[in-house]
Formats: structure tokens, C-alpha cells, sequence
């Protein structure tokens, strides 16, 4: 096929590529190909900038400070917090608890809103699509009380069976979890309608957003979700940066999960008072350089706009698609109606590690292994995949180059 037909014009990919300085390097000797967004996406200019004007300009710490500089940070800090409340359309800024990641996010529900709640005999209900980090602290707080996890089943394509979700949603059932974008198959789930019958059920929803903002804009207030978990650095920004979206009354009603600075009112051995949510939740010291990256990081992604990065998107998977169902013996894992930019696959004959290993050495980065998704790969039963994972700045040209490389190894191995 004719690998070279037309780039959507809307969309300046090479103008977009060098605001990423990464992106123009080499690797054993070849031109990179970075596929493996999923994991971790690559930071532009403008967030790595940011965050060097930080410590150069203004290094100090949040909140404690009367000083010019303290207030700079904490100005920052907190702007950050605003654009991410806007960026996901939350009703209020308090509603947002800045965390080191979806993984901070989600263990904070479970240990200070759902343990509270939980009784032998309840249960939590989640799926077979999930991420660990959406999946182990669920056990970890049922085993404490002496609760179960249910796990919603999926079909051959890496679908939801919603109907499925629905039936589960029994009395017995206080908190529901859902991935908006499987971080393996890049299906995206129907969480709206899955809020909606959660709602009518009274059961809580947390939605694990980590592979969804990245791609798409994201309302929670339309989505209707009770709960929503990010990470910033598969959205351009700095790692350990994160948050967790929640209801008011949700925050106004959880106890604190970790205990130290900055989240207290007055501490007295008599009784210690706390502050206001979100500070409540925000123990310690945080990452004020990675959240000024994400202020910066928010910025551009709106610079550029969430249609224009969708439909780039979307013909890059479409195109890599049809591609790799050239390559003989190649298997497809996840071929939902409805998908961000992941293609996961396995080729007839080869092992997952051996292809990504030899993938490298013509500079072509993608993830193999499990992907933090045991569940996932148990029902496929596949010990793990290679994953390509794009993102707006790749381009035709990499999935050619990447395609050409992958026949190339294959012969290799066969
Ligand atoms: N959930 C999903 C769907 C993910 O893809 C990831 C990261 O791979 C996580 C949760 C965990 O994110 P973090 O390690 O940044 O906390």
C-alpha cells in the first residue's frame, strides 16, 4: 500500500514535533520512533521550560511563606490547580486534590472513602480491562474488611459487556471503578451510561482517567462520575504529578489519609483540627516544579485543541491499524468500536520481549510485558504483548518506519 497519502492539513505535525526536544533524537544510530506514550508521554518545551524558570526564578516552598518568592510558588501551585479544574470542567477548584498520580488517587479513595463504608459481605465492583493501580488497593481494603472484588467481564474485542456491569451492580456493591481508556487496548468505555445506572443504583463511580485526558477533553460534570483519577505525566507533564477529581460532598466527608504538614488547622495533643478540602488531603511537601510543568502542560495542549490532536490522532490509528494487519502471523488484542491511539499485538512465532528488544536496536521504542494488567492478559491468555501507543506529535511516516522495522525483526526471530 501506499504508505505516504495525505497528513490532515489542519494539523502542523512537524511544527507540533519541534516544540519537543526529545523528539529529534537518535537511538542506536537510527531516528527515534517513540511509541510507547501510554507509559509515559514526552514533555514540550514550553513544560520543561516552565519548570527550569521554577527553580531558577522562584524555587520555594507553598504556602508557608510570606515572601515574594513563597508567594510566586504558591501562586503557581495553585494555578495549576485551576487550569486542571477547568481542563476537566470541575465545579470548584476545592474539588481537586493534587496527588503524586492516578495510583495516589485511587489508593486515597480507598483508604479514607471507601474502607469507612465497607462491611463483610460488601463488595466493590471493577473490571477485567484495569490497570493495577484500579484493581490492588480494592483488594487490599476488602481484605481488610472482609469485603470482595467483582470484576465486570469483557468480549474477544476488548469491549466492555456492559450489560454485564449493570447485573453486578448489586445491593451488596458500595463503590464501582471503570477505566475511561484501557491502557492496553485503548478502549474507550462507556462511562456516561455507566454513571447514569450507577447513579440510579446509589453506588459511587470512580473513573480512572489516566489514559483518557491525555486524548480527549474531559467534563466531568457531564460524565456524572463521583470520582476521577489522573496522572500528569502521560499528559506532557512532569512525573509524580496527579490528581484526584471529587465530588464536594465526597471530599467533605472523607477523613484525612495521610497526616503532617500543610492539611492541619490547629494541632493540639487534645485534639488536632483540619483544614479544608482539598488542603486536607495534600500532606507534606509537594512536587511544586512538576504541578508549575503541568500549569504549562494544560497550556499547550489548549494551544493546540483537542480536535485537532483527535482527528491526528484517530487517522494515526486507523492507518497504523491497516498497516500491522500487513505483517503475517500478527494478532491485534483490543478492536473496540471506540479507541484512543494503543494497538496492542502479538506476532505468531515471537516472543513479546525478544520483537521490543530488537525493535529498540532500529530505534524503535514500545512497550512488552503485561502492561500492569495481569487480569487483562489472564483472559487473553497471553503472558503479555508488545503495545505501540501514539500520541499527536507522531506521525505516518513513524508508523512506516516502525511497521518496515518490525517485518525486519520478525525474520530475524523466525
Ligand atoms: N491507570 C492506568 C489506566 C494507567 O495506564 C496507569 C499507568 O500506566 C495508571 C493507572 C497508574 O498511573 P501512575 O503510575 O502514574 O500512578
Amino acid at each position: 500500500m501506499n504508505a505516504a497519502t495525505a497528513i490532515p492539513t489542519a494539523f502542523d505535525v512537524q511544527r507540533v514535533r519541534a516544540d519537543f526536544p526529545l523528539l529529534s533524537r537518535s537511538v542506536h544510530g537510527k531516528p527515534l520512533v517513540y511509541f510507547d506514550n501510554a507509559n509515559t508521554s514526552q514533555k514540550p518545551a514550553a513544560v520543561i521550560e516552565a519548570v527550569d524558570r521554577f527553580y531558577r526564578e522562584y524555587n520555594a516552598n507553598v504556602s508557608r511563606a510570606v515572601h515574594c518568592l513563597g508567594e510566586e510558588a504558591t501562586s503557581a501551585y495553585e494555578g495549576a490547580r485551576d487550569k486542571l479544574a477547568a481542563f476537566i470542567n470541575a465545579t470548584s477548584r476545592n474539588e481537586l486534590v493534587l496527588t503524586s498520580g492516578t495510583t495516589q488517587a485511587t489508593n486515597l479513595v480507598a483508604y479514607s472513602y471507601a474502607l469507612p463504608r465497607l462491611k463483610p459481605g460488601d463488595a466493590i465492583l471493577t473490571t477485567v480491562m484495569e490497570h493495577h493501580a484500579n484493581i490492588v488497593p480494592w483488594q487490599l481494603i476488602a481484605q481488610r474488611a472482609g469485603a470482595t472484588v467483582k470484576a465486570a467481564p469483557i468480549d474477544e474485542r476488548g469491549e466492555l459487556i456492559v450489560e454485564r456491569f449493570f447485573e453486578l451492580l448489586t445491593p451488596e456493591v458500595k463503590l464501582a471503578c471503570v477505566t475511561h481508556v484501557s491502557n492496553v487496548l485503548g478502549t474507550v468505555n462507556p462511562v456516561r451510561e455507566i454513571a447514569r445506572e450507577c447513579r440510579k443504583r446509589g453506588i459511587p463511580l470512580l473513573v480512572d482517567g489516566s489514559q483518557a485526558v491525555p486524548h480527549r477533553p474531559v467534563d466531568v460534570q457531564a460524565l456524572g462520575c463521583d470520582f476521577y483519577a489522573l496522572t500528569g505525566h502521560k499528559m506532557l507533564s512532569p512525573t509524580g504529578t496527579g490528581a484526584l477529581w471529587a465530588k464536594k460532598e465526597h471530599l467533605a466527608d472523607m477523613p484525612p489519609f495521610f497526616g503532617g504538614g500543610e492539611m492541619i488547622r490547629e494541632v493540639r495533643f487534645d485534639g488536632t483540627t483540619f483544614a479544608e478540602p482539598p488542603h486536607k488531603f495534600e500532606a507534606g511537601t509537594p512536587n511544586i516544579a512538576g504541578f508549575v510543568g503541568l500549569g504549562a502542560a494544560i497550556d499547550y495542549y489548549q494551544s493546540l485543541g483537542f480536535e485537532a490532536i483527535h482527528a491526528h490522532e484517530q487517522d494515526l490509528l486507523a492507518f497504523a491499524t491497516e498497516r500491522l494487519r500487513e505483517v503475517p502471523g500478527l494478532r491485534i488484542f483490543g478492536e473496540a468500536a471506540e479507541k484512543e491511539p494503543v494497538i496492542s499485538f502479538l506476532v505468531e512465532g515471537a516472543q513479546a520481549t525478544d520483537l521490543a528488544t530488537l525493535l529498540d536496536l532500529q530505534g524503535v521504542a514500545v512497550r512488552s510485558g503485561h502492561h500492569c494488567a495481569h487480569p487483562l492478559m489472564q483472559f487473553f491468555g497471553v503472558p503479555a504483548t508488545l503495545r505501540a501507543s501514539l500520541a499527536f506529535y507522531n506521525t505516518r511516516e513513524e508508523v512506516d518506519a516502525f511497521v518496515e522495522a518490525l517485518v525486519k525483526v520478525r525474520k530475524l526471530l523466525m
